[in-house]
């Protein structure tokens, strides 16, 4: 049994092209190709970490609770951070 909970990155298999790159960049081999998609082969490996998100080229993969604003920053913290409107 695991306490640890934490989401995972999520796979478009559509998109995926089975590059094999999220699975070259991921520190913890927490993914593994088969049958020429990307899988998350080791669960409780992942630490959540974004690169495979950061790397894959077809946007094929991410993380499913991360909210993307426009101007593409980070968005790991909470959306109410300072949002000041001066103009
Ligand atoms: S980097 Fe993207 S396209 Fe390449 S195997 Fe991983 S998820 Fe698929
Ligand atoms: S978020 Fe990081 S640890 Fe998890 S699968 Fe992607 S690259 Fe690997």
């Amino acid at each position: 049994m695991t306490t640890k909970h934490h989401p995972l990155p999520v796979i478009d298999t559509q998109r995926c092209t089975g590059c094999g790159i999220c699975v070259a960049g991921c520190p913890t081999k927490t993914i593994a190709l088969h049958n020429e998609r990307a899988v998350i082969a080791h669960p409780d490996a992942c630490t959540f970490c974004e690169l495979c998100e950061i790397n894959c080229p077809e946007q094929a993969i991410g993380r499913p609770f991360r909210v993307v604003f426009a101007t593409g920053t980070d968005t790991t913290k909470p959306a109410h951070d300072s949002d000041e409107t001066t103009h």
